[in-house]
């Protein structure tokens, strides 16, 4: 069977720029990816802090950019998600759902996901008025109201997106002070059509086939409180933005981790030998496109370095 050089698992911002990186350094690289490249960086329509990127940039043009850099260098692509991991020794072994992938160093980049509310109803009416992703859902809810839970950068970020399509947007947060950005709050209190419920959480969503209506909690009372769809419209929407969990199920008793987040140096090393982690899986302080972009860049090279000390060949990145 075939040893790659670098195996990466993810095809987010981290593990594209480690591919870019580590293809151009003439590595035999492999990108496996479980479903869509991008990560979550998928659902952003505006992406103005990634540097360069100033007008009309998307996250999924910036990926389709990344996604195009990687095949460039000599990338081989496979999309498979992967089951288990065998990372001690010289060959690390990915299973993957559809084969068994060798290399001789793996950079983990397998990001994290969005948290649920877990309240009843969340699951049921996910993608019938529930959605954890304004971009691709946006749409559906043109002159609609909607409703987006979260008091982070991406909540607010998001509510900004659907005044473009929604006609009122409330965002409900579960304390009285958002945790976004100043300049991104800003402009959310500038905005006519955005209103806030605050000290109020989601308790309960309910609905016939779509959502039709909620229940809410003052957090400071503890009332509840039913919140009814407009007749008229007979549905809104709930946007839901409260977070990330890593995912890093896979690699659980594999390499060292805190709360489901890998722990690297600076330089991107876990703690087992030829194995790197790089972007959202990895503990650390910023998650954002450009730190994740950083470290696989890091992790890369890293990697390069490993193998030539591995085996006493010229790594040029
Ligand atoms: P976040 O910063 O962790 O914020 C999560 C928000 O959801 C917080 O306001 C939190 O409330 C609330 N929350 C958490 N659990 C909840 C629950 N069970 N019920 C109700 N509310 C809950 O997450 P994020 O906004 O998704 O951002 C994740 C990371 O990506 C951050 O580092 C962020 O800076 C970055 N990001 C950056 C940008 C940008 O810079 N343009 C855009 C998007 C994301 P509390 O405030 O009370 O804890």
């Amino acid at each position: 069977m075939k040893t790659y050089d670098i195996a990466i698992i993810g095809g987010g911002p981290a593990g594209l720029a480690a591919g870019l990186y580590s293809g151009r350094a003439k590595m035999d690289t492999l990108i496996l990816e479980k479903q869509k490249y991008g990560g979550q960086i998928v659902t952003t329509d505006e992406l103005e802090n990634y540097p360069g990127s100033i007008k009309e940039e998307t996250g999924p043009s910036l990926i389709g950019r990344m996604v195009d850099q990687a095949d460039k260098f000599g990338c081989t692509r496979i999309e498979d998600t992967v089951t288990d991991v065998e990372l001690e020794g010289d060959v690390k072994i990915l299973k993957g759902n559809k084969g068994e992938y060798r290399a001789k160093a793996v950079i983990i980049t397998s990001g994290a996901t969005p948290t649920n509310i877990g309240c009843p109803g969340e699951k049921e009416f996910t993608g019938k008025g529930v959605s954890y992703c304004a971009t691709c859902d946006a749409a559906f809810f043109e002159d609609f109201e909607v409703y987006v839970v979260g008091g982070g950068d991406a909540a607010v970020e998001e509510a900004i997106y659907l005044t473009k399509f929604a006609r009122k947007v409330t965002i409900i947060h579960r304390r009285d002070a958002l945790r976004a950005a100043r300049s991104i709050q800003d402009k959310a209190f500038a905005n006519d059509k955005i209103e806030f419920m605050w000290n109020t959480t989601v308790e309960e969503i309910k609905g016939d086939g779509i959502v039709t209506g909620m229940i809410v909690k003052d957090t400071k009372s503890g009332e509840t409180r039913e919140v009814f769809a407009d007749e008229e419209d007979g549905t809104f929407g709930i946007f839901v933005f409260i977070g990330f969990k890593p995912i890093s199920a896979i690699f659980e008793g594999k390499v060292d981790m805190e709360n489901g987040y890998i722990l690297t140096d600076e330089n991107m090393h876990t703690n087992i030998p030829g194995v790197f982690a790089a972007g959202d899986i990895r503990k650390k302080s910023l998650r954002q496109v450009v730190t994740a972009a950083a470290d696989g860049a890091i992790a890369a090279t890293e990697a390069g370095r490993y193998i030539e000390e591995m085996e006493g060949t010229a790594y040029k990145y």
